[in-house]
């Protein structure tokens, strides 16, 4: 009998299961239906031997003091402060919008308050901002909106800025100073042996099994548990009952170069042009050397894996609904970032799953009760119920 089963072996998933096995004794099976544990922070030695992200670039920032000190028990860090350039009309120029920004693409040398009264001067008047083009234009004004983001999040989100929630653009900052860092956060590291290495010292522990390529689906039926963790998409749990929530997809294309050294930044954004908004070069992440490079270019799309909830109005009206199901349903938790329905970080869901555990273990124990059905597994079903070993993953 376990526990607890937890669907999803990501950051929230992996987070609960090792606070839950480590620090209150709890039995714990953790399933995912893919062949890996990390969920979409997953990173692996490609066949070059150069450590990717097979999911696309992941940064970690946080000003977390707690998620950082909670993380550190499992890694050690890389410090890296993540920077971007972004090519506009024919040129690479620093992204976030900053002082070299302006005075590179317009060929000027405005100091730090001057670029604040020209940016002051194109900014347009909003008297409510409401939409991700309400932010851009109020600060930066039209032409830059233009330049930098309007193309790119039609590219990345299938839809107009003026269709998306403040929040995607208020990601970005501006800046009137020479800072060109990606991320501000007091904590910004990269685990120095890679995400996936992290996780698997988050699961290493006796109370904790794994099992991998499984949809929970498949064995929700035969294998005993008290309650459920679910980090999964939410509506796929409650079986679309009030329709689908969209979720945006990518589809990530790795390359590895004959060559040392590819581009300019670690992550080169493109708004205007080519089908793809961005190419990462990978050991400028990892701090790897290494002869050959790779690079990874992310091509957005509709269908697919569902990475990024899309936040505007009508899909938080839709998610409420399944909250309130989600709120309803006995002895299931939802958490992480397609189980809640938010744009979140790394950091935001590893809080957010720290915050569950507490919630959890604040609760009596006698009210922790069976819910479902404690048929002993088929012979096949508890054979695949091995501790992991990470050697063979
Ligand atoms: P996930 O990592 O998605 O884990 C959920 C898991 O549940 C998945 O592994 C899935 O296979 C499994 N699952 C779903 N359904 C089932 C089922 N039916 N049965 C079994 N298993 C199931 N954050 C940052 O902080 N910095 C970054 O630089 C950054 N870059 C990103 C770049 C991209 C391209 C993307 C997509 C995200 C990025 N993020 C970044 C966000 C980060 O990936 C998420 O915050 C984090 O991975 C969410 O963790 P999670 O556990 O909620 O979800
Ligand atoms: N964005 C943009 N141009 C850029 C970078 C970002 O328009 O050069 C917008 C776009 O809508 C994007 C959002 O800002 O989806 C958030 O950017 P971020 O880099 O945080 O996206 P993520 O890394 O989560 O994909």
């Amino acid at each position: 009998m376990f526990d607890y089963l937890i669907v999803g072996a990501g950051f929230a998933g992996s987070v609960l299961a090792e606070r839950l096995a480590t620090r209150s004794n709890k039995k714990v099976l953790i399933v995912d239906k893919r062949s890996h544990i990390a969920g979409n922070a997953y990173d692996h030695y490609n066949e070059e031997g150069i450590l990717v992200h097979k999911y696309g670039p992941h940064i970690f920032h946080t000003n977390s003091k707690d998620v950082f000190e909670y993380l550190s028990n499992f890694t050690d860090w890389r410090p890296y402060e993540h920077r971007v350039l972004a090519s506009v009309d024919g040129q690479l120029v620093p992204m976030p919008i900053n002082l070299d920004t302006i005075n590179k693409l317009y060929g000027l040398s405005l100091n730090s308050f001057e670029v604040e009264q020209f940016l002051e001067s194109l900014a347009e008047q909003v008297p409510v901002i409401k939409t991700s083009e309400d932010v851009v234009v109020s600060k930066v004004g039209r032409e830059l909106y233009e330049k930098f983001f309007r193309n790119y999040t039609r590219k990345q989100w299938g839809m107009d800025p003026s269709e998306l929630d403040k929040s995607v653009t208020s990601r970005v900052p501006t800046r009137t100073n020479r800072d060109d860092r990606y991320f501000t956060d007091t904590y910004q590291a990269m685990p120095l042996h890679g995400y996936t290495r992290m996780f698997e010292r988050m699961l290493d522990h006796p109370n904790i099994k794994v099992m991998l390529n499984t949809d929970y689906h498949d064995i929700v039926d035969f294998i005993p548990f008290k309650e459920m963790i679910f980090t999964g998409p939410v509506d796929e749990y409650f079986d679309f009952k009030y329709g689908k929530l969209p979720y945006r997809s990518l589809e990530f294309k790795h390359e590895t170069l004959n060559q040392e050294n590819y581009l300019a930044a670690p992550v080169v954004n493109y708004p205007n042009d080519n089908l793809y908004t961005r190419i990462t070069e990978f050991k400028a992440l990892t701090g790897q050397k290494h002869p050959k490079t790779s690079i990874v270019y992310e091509y957005p799309k509709a269908e697919g894996d569902p990475y990024y909830p899309v936040p505007r109005l009508e899909n938080a009206e839709l998610y409420n609904k399944y909250k309130k199901l989600a709120d309803e349903t006995p002895n299931v938790h939802f958490v992480g970032r397609l189980a809640t329905y938010k744009y979140y970080n790394m950091d935001q869901v590893v809080a957010q799953a720290l915050t569950l555990y507490k919630k959890l273990t604040e609760k009596p124990e006698e009210a922790q009760k069976v819910v479902k059905p404690t048929i002993i597994g088929s012979a096949s079903i508890m054979e695949k119920l091995v501790p992991r070993d990470p050697a063979k993953e």
